[in-house]
């Protein structure tokens, strides 16, 4: 049978989310054929996203010029965790454990990429290191994230900052998005010196 294409569109658009195969696609655009209820609350929270952008100061998603956490005044500004992506930011908020600031790079180290320092959000990081005493370098534990580690370990070393680095528990290759809240929690407090 042919479907009707506006079906096919939306089945079409929804098999790009990452996870969505195109049987769920299917699945979800028949759904929202039948339910316009639930069709309209994702159209209104998509538009929702129009006012969505980047944290001036540490690049999480923020919906004015700085995100809630740079705004929040509660938090340890001793204390700054470097992350990947803003999912790996959001895995360490899960876990409760961290209340210093944050410092989103957008990826990691990858020559064989072509990724080097300045392909990172580096150069506004060194000015938001005033009045920070540890920087935990929380990348990913694979060999991009460990080689992102050792040389922002460098760089803080000669800035007379304290580096360290998530280690107990967490599965080597593995992204930090991944990994629980608990596991998370205890290689946060289990940081050692890098
Ligand atoms: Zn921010």
């Amino acid at each position: 049978m042919r479907y009707p294409e506006s079906l096919l569109k939306l089945a079409r658009a929804l098999s790009r989310l990452p996870g969505v195969g195109p049987k769920t696609a299917q699945r979800l655009a028949l759904h929202l054929a039948f339910r316009r209820e639930a069709a309209a609350d994702l159209e209104a929270a998509l538009r929702g996203l129009e006012g969505l952008g980047v944290c001036r100061l540490c690049g999480n998603l923020a919906e004015g010029e700085l995100c809630p956490i740079c705004q929040d005044a509660g938090r340890d500004r001793r204390v700054m965790a470097v992350v990947e992506t803003v999912a790996d930011l959001f895995a360490l908020e899960r876990s409760g454990e961290f209340r210093g600031l944050y410092h989103v790079l957008g990826g990691a180290l990858n020559p064989l990429e072509g990724v080097g320092p300045k392909e990172l959000n580096l150069e506004s990081l060194w000015p938001r290191l005033a009045g920070v005493e540890e920087v935990v370098l929380a990348t990913s534990m694979t060999v991009e994230g460990e080689a992102t580690a050792l040389y922002l370990a460098e760089e803080l070393r000669r800035r007379g900052i304290r580096a360290t680095r998530p280690a107990y528990g967490l599965p080597v290759g593995g992204s930090l998005e991944y990994a629980d809240e608990v596991t998370l929690g205890r290689a946060l407090e289990g940081r050692k010196p890098l």
